[in-house]
């Protein structure tokens, strides 16, 4: 017999068993630095990890454990590490499985933040980068040697929506000594499980679906190594101090709750406005996987249960008319970030991925009239309306 509850059951109750003290329904926030111990004797048995309990929240706290617990239990993972946003989680795990002359493989197409820590800053410390079409695994094995020890890609990527074989590369890579780390973030683990497809280590930035309601920055790393992880927690959150607090933990594990709800309302909203971009003459091009048209959806049907909740276009007119057509969204907002309840649109170029050189943006795919749309909750006729009337403020003026 399955001893797992459905996923939808275990975003709210992650094991069989758990019961909070004083018969509370939801958990306790421990909004405390530090931790008493009885006795020195206890301290040395913590500090000595022959039990675990909890010395400092900079290392490990019950609220965060909690989260930990919870995400393992979506992602199918074996442990977990909160951090305070997702790119202390990315920058983490990439630092830890790296020293000077290493190298990471990644796809050319990532989010900004994330391109220019693999680019620029490890530069800095002799870590090498090599960027690659991941969208083509077979081409994988001409850059794989020993000094590579990690490839790191998301998928779908950010914005562009491609999708990576994870279980391609996971195969490819399997005879070297490498680890497939692989970001969630778009997919959420309600849409894919990266790990069961044989990456080693996923991550997500939890300020996106998994918090869902745009109040958080936060980030998680996970594995089924449980050393790795703990190797991760204690060298690199806790020395580093990335740690994420336990009120936004807190936040976090109030809205996984709907995680599932909230990812199929925004996956239903993403289909019915590709529906309308598609057939607008003022759009060249509709990225998102869940189309039949898109080279992705064989893959997607694959190795995901969904399609996401994130739509880019890219406009067939000059950038000053894309820029009038956003600026005239009503109900939709102009911002950066993704998950949210609320509809955001963005120009990449312009602000999530405006650290990348021309250059850099050219190979990602990202023109200066690409656009993305993170598909929030609000109904669809009214986000559909609102683009209509937006592409109406340009078509009438002509
Ligand atoms: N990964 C992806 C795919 C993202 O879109 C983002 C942020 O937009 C991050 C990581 C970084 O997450 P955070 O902003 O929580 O540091």
């Amino acid at each position: 017999m399955n001893d797992k509850y459905d996923f939808q059951t275990r975003t709210i109750h992650p094991t069989k068993t758990k019961n909070y003290s004083e018969h509370s329904l939801n958990p306790p926030i421990y909004q405390t630095s530090t931790f008493t111990f009885d006795k020195v004797e206890n301290a040395k048995k913590v500090m000595n990890f022959e039990n675990n309990d909890y010395i400092y929240t900079r290392g490990n706290n019950p609220t965060l454990r909690l989260l930990e617990e919870i995400v393992c239990s979506l992602e199918n993972a074996k442990a977990a590490v909160t951090f305070s946003s997702g790119m202390a989680a990315i920058s983490s795990v990439l630092l830890s499985l790296t020293k000077p002359h290493d190298t990471i493989v990644a796809h050319k197409t990532l989010y900004g933040s994330a391109h220019s820590f693999i680019s620029n800053l490890l530069k800095k410390y002799n870590i090498n980068a090599i960027f690659v079409d991941l969208t083509k695994p077979d081409t994988l094995n001409r850059y794989l040697n020993d000094n590579v020890k990690a490839i790191y890609f998301e998928t779908p990527s950010n914005p562009t929506l491609e999708l990576i074989d994870i279980k391609a590369v996971s195969n490819i890579v399997k005879k070297y000594n490498i680890k497939v780390v692989v970001d969630n973030t778009f997919a959420s683990p309600y849409f894919q499980n990266p790990l069961d497809l044989g990456a080693d280590i996923v991550v997500h930035s939890a300020t996106k679906y998994l918090n869902g309601h745009g109040d958080v920055v936060a980030g998680i790393a996970l594995s089924n190594d449980e050393n790795y992880i703990n190797y991760l927690k204690f060298d690199y959150m806790c020395e580093l101090g990335g740690t994420l607090n336990p009120f936004e933990a807190w936040l976090i594990i109030r809205g996984l709750k709907t995680l599932s709800l909230r990812m199929r309302e925004h996956e239903k909203n993403a289909i019915e406005l590709t529906k309308f971009l598609s057939n607008h003459p003022l759009v060249k091009k509709v990225y998102y996987p869940g189309l039949k048209n898109s080279k992705y959806y064989e893959l997607a049907k694959k190795q995901m249960s969904g399609f996401g909740g994130v739509v880019s276009f890219e406009l067939n007119t000059d950038k000053d008319t894309a820029e009038k057509i956003i600026d005239s969204l009503q109900l939709c907002k102009r911002a950066v970030s993704l998950g949210d309840a609320e509809t955001l649109v963005e120009f990449p170029a312009l602000m999530t991925h405006f650290m990348l050189t021309e250059q850099e943006l050219a190979e990602s795919g990202i023109s200066p009239v690409f656009i993305r749309v993170s598909l929030g909750l609000e109904h669809y006729l009214d986000i559909i309306f609102d683009f209509k009337q937006a592409f109406e403020k340009v078509t009438q003026k002509r």
